[in-house]
């Protein structure tokens, strides 16, 4: 079984070729096909590889979780970087989601997303988060009880309003699409295996979680980890249109519109067996992710769709975005520790504004170098 996402057919798109490329891309998830077209409208000739087709790592095989902010909590960023950077980083983000709507069309759903408690602990995690979004002057909205019947499952929820939920790959391939228009070669099923081989090109690796070979001194210090997600039959009942996560992220699902519940997460049952770059579908990871599934739904449910995919964590959650401390004219972007589809988009955008010469202020966030400092 594979990913639901990528079930769907490949659409069209121009078939380019790029002579003597300036900038070479590895990687075509999100990142790679953000940076390909931003890169290609300032004017640079631009060559995107990947070792499979467009969105057939972890950007197509995801959640479809579109979230603002950093991976940890708005209160704990301010905590980590201070309260000003965390309130300029989630506006970037933000006006990522923005820009994503504008381009995603149906691959996108704008409806917000709910965090939920599952105990009085997290209950009061998401209270501190909501009060500091308010403050903040962040759009959000605390929900108090629950409808029967998950009143005694859910104690509470923190709506984040301006997020939402993609089809991932059809995202993802819509914007390689947009990319090709613009004028970038994409090569599929081409992977890269040295620098050398890339003919002194500036090169931007955009492989997040999936170890690349071509990043010589942080080269695993993002760390591959494998997420497992599935999707169950379609469901006449209408019941998590908005995505819902919670115990701290560990749990995810939503409903498609064709009715699935597409569940994934549960990584902590078996911890230590998921950081790994294997594909592998785990018994213990698929089965609590069916029982959560029956769970909620308070019956069985048939699995249709059950897939893996890599991510790149990073120990301090933040991003990493800059040049390859070591290596001539490299770049990096990518380590969004699970938050990859809004984070990717936007750090695409970045390194592709660095590249041109426009380096971001907020990259002095998400410096390469500081791998190098970090325990894993
Ligand atoms: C199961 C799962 C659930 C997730 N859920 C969510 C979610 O709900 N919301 C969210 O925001 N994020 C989520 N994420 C994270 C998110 O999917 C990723 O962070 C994001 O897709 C990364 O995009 P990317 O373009 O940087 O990398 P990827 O999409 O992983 O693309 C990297 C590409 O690099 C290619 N590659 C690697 N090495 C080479 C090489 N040497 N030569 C050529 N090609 C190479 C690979 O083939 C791959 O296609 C999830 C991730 C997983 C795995």
């Amino acid at each position: 079984m594979s990913s639901y996402w990528l079930s769907e057919t490949p659409p069209e798109r121009a078939q380019v070729t790029v002579e003597d490329p300036e900038v070479v891309i590895v990687g075509a998830g999100v990142t790679g096909c953000a940076a390909a077209l931003r890169l290609a409208q300032a004017g640079k000739r631009v060559r995107l590889h990947d070792a499979r087709g467009v969105a057939e790592g972890a950007s197509g095989r995801n959640g479809g979780f579109a979230l603002r902010g950093m991976p940890t909590a708005f209160d704990v960023t301010a905590e980590s970087v201070g309260e000003a950077e965390a309130v300029a980083l989630t506006a970037w983000t933000e006006r990522a989601i923005d820009s994503i709507e504008s381009l995603a069309g149906d691959a996108f759903r704008r409806v917000g997303s709910l965090r939920v408690a599952v105990d009085e602990e997290e209950r009061v995690e998401l209270r501190a988060e909501y009060e500091a979004l308010v403050a903040a002057g962040f759009a959000a909205e605390w929900v108090d009880r629950f409808e029967p019947p998950y009143e005694d499952r859910f104690t509470a929820a923190l709506r984040h309003v301006p997020d939402g939920v993609l089809q991932p790959a059809r995202w993802v391939r819509r914007l390689a699409g947009h990319a090709a228009a613009a004028g970038v070669e994409i090569r599929e099923h081409s992977r890269v295996s040295s620098l050398e081989e890339l003919g002194g090109a500036t090169v931007v690796v955009c492989t997040d979680g999936y170890p690349s070979g071509l990043l010589g001194s942080i080269e695993g210090l993002i760390i591959p980890t494998r997420g497992q997600v599935i999707a169950t039959e379609p469901v006449p009942e209408r019941v998590f249109e908005v995505p819902h996560y919670g115990r701290h992220g560990f749990d995810y699902w939503h409903q498609t519109p064709d009715g699935r519940i597409v569940a994934g997460g549960f990584r902590d049952v078996s911890f230590d067996s998921e950081f790994t770059a294997d594909e592998r579908l785990t018994e213990p990871v698929q089965s609590a992710l069916q029982a959560f599934v029956n769970g909620l739904l308070g019956r069985e449910l048939r699995v249709d769709y059950a897939w893996a995919g890599i991510f790149g964590m990073v120990m301090d959650f933040l991003p990493v975005v800059g040049r390859v401390p070591g290596l001539d004219d490299v770049w990096v972007a990518g380590g969004y520790s699970g938050h990859g589809n809004v984070l990717g988009f936007a750090c695409g955008e970045l390194v592709a504004a660095a590249v041109s010469g426009a380096e971001d202020p907020l990259l002095r966030h998400f410096a390469p170098a500081r791998l190098l400092n970090l325990g894993s």
